[in-house]
């Protein structure tokens, strides 16, 4: 959107049809002052962020008969550990990590609950309303971290006197648009990860209001939906047919995505810039580098990537030839297994990478390196500058043409690895278009984990499902902030599972390998009748 669009958006705030929207949205807060609703507090500890958030939702008929979920943010922060000096996450760091900050966070928290004029609050004489439900993260995940924040929760909920309910990481990942939606459907809307996403937001609002509801931005996410979780630790295609059904349809047994892209990044990156980040998530800083002039906060359909998507199954199988000599192939190229695998990938990514000049020889202060983001964009997607094309790794390369080189090698390294994350959910989408009803046809592809903030991803995906007859298949991302772990997705789960009647006991452990899928041994979300994860409340 340009700024005379803006202009035009503020312009149109001022008319009498935005009132009643304003009005609109104001009668959701005050519902929320009025609604007790469902106030939940969710504590994340999987890994090696520290997150916990508040989440007040209810139930809404104001606009549509069927009740619609309305959500507010009160509280949603993350403290990450810096393990930056192990290059990766060393758990028992991460563990004293969590167990120096997360009770100050729910401290903090619990000074963001409303104030406590409820009769619950008045017999418990506390001076806040007391969260209805604990929500934490029971698994996959590290145990000791899991446990760190298990016990927490246990220790709230039993000083509380109120309902826990452990909820699986990955749901929560897979839930989050979901959140998203309620949150948007509710004015007190805190968490826009961006400008981009505040104008966004604007946006949807003022269409809206001028009776243009059907163009809203975030229409209704309904089962079933394929589900492309991406992460550090997983890459699963799921297909989700309720909240507790999930089958999956394809997924890695070795390295994740996101570990993959880390440890690639770590070989690519210039050290200045793989030094400057704040923490260890190095594939962010890879995108980064990749496409230096990508504004940030964008959306991908603000920025030509002047890529081309592979037409075919034949295309995508292809020999990634680089016009300096080296070849990448491509994931499982000689398969159609359903599997994702990023093995061979990541290790071809890895030996180039080293096989190109150490920067040590000529390695610039900082604000030199950063100042390359200016730098001008080449020709296409993966073409080298014109001066740049030579097909020998001469050590006398100048360090122009030596990032020019690494850039092109995060590019290709991306979009093979993304191209094959396409290429089997195009294979689901085909299966799916000869065999399922109506009924059971996905509509939607979420798009959720850490990696799905990588707009290069979003891109890749949305160009080749359109080039391969799938262009209708809507595709959600959570805002960036809300794709990497947080606490907030964590409470949404724990609300629905909660209003769907299940609770966790407090005897509950972590569980360190937990599958998704409905029809796994270990019986999916809720567990086999033997060994449940939930029992009714
Ligand atoms: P999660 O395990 O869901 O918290 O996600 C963390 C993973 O996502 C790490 O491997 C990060 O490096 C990766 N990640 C975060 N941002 C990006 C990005 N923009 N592009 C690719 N990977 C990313
Ligand atoms: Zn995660």
């Amino acid at each position: 959107m340009h700024i005379a669009n803006f202009t035009k958006i503020q312009n149109t705030m001022a008319e009498p049809r935005h009132k009643q929207e304003q009005n609109r949205l104001l009668g959701h807060v005050t519902q929320f002052k009025r609604q007790k609703g469902l106030l939940t507090l969710a504590i994340e500890t999987s890994c090696d962020d520290t997150c916990v958030a508040l989440l007040q939702s209810y139930e809404s008929t104001e606009r549509t008969e069927k009740p619609e979920l309305v959500a507010r943010l009160l509280f949603n922060k993350k403290i990450t550990s810096d393990q930056r000096q192990f290059g990766g996450v060393h758990p028992a760091v991460a563990v004293e990590w969590h167990q120096r900050h997360l009770a100050t966070l729910v401290e903090e928290a619990i000074r963001s609950l409303p104030e406590g004029n409820t009769s619950a609050s008045q017999k418990t004489k506390l001076p806040y309303r007391t969260p209805d439900l604990i929500a934490v993260t029971r698994g996959p995940g590290m145990p000791t971290s899991l446990a760190t924040g298990m016990e927490v929760a246990k220790g709230l909920a039993l000083a509380w006197g109120i309902p826990i309910v452990g909820v699986h990481h990955m749901q929560a990942h897979a839930l989050t648009p979901q959140l998203v939606e309620a949150l948007d459907r509710s004015a007190a809307f805190s968490v826009a990860s961006s400008p981009w996403e505040a104008r966004q937001r604007v946006d949807a609002e003022v269409k809206a209001a001028s009776g243009q509801q059907e163009e809203a931005q975030h229409p209704n996410l309904d089962y079933p939906y394929l589900n492309l979780l991406v992460s550090g630790g997983h890459t699963q295609l799921v297909y989700s047919a309720s909240l507790t059904s999930h089958l999956i349809q394809c997924t890695t047994d070795n390295i994740a995505l996101g570990d993959m892209l880390d440890k690639a990044a770590r070989k690519i990156l210039p050290p200045s810039m793989l030094n400057s980040g704040q923490n260890v998530m190095y594939a962010a800083a890879l995108e980064r580098f990749a496409f230096p002039r990508f504004p940030i906060g964008a959306d991908e359909r603000e920025y030509n990537f002047k890529y081309t998507p592979p037409a075919t199954r034949a295309a995508e199988i292809e020999q990634h030839n680089s016009p300096y000599g080296w070849h990448l192939s491509p994931p499982l190229y000689a398969s159609r297994k359903m599997e994702y695998n990023f093995t061979g990938l990541g290790s071809q990514a890895q030996r180039i990478a080293d096989s190109l000049d150490s920067f040590s020889s000529y390695e610039k202060p900082t604000e030199q390196v950063l100042s390359l983001e200016d730098s001008p964009e080449s020709g296409s997607d993966l073409a080298p500058s014109p001066d740049s094309s030579t097909t020998i790794l001469s050590p006398a390369l100048k360090e122009e043409d030596q990032i020019e080189q690494r850039r092109y090698l995060a590019r290709a390294t991306m979009q093979l690895a993304f191209e094959h994350l396409a290429s089997r959910i195009v294979m689901v989408l085909q299966q799916q278009a000869k065999t399922s009803g109506e009924q059971q046809k996905v509509k939607t592809l979420v798009v959720s984990g850490g990696v799905a903030s990588n707009q290069f991803l979003r891109h890749v995906l949305r160009r080749v499902l359109e080039v391969r007859g799938f262009g209708h298949i809507r595709i959600m991302a959570p805002p960036v902030n809300l794709c990497t772990d947080n606490a907030a997705m964590i409470a949404w789960t724990g609300s629905e599972m909660w209003r769907a009647g299940w609770v966790s006991k407090l005897d509950m452990l972590p569980i360190k390998k937990w599958s998704m899928s409905s029809t796994g041994e270990q019986g999916g979300i809720l567990g086999t009748e033997e060994k449940p994860f939930y029992v009714r409340r």
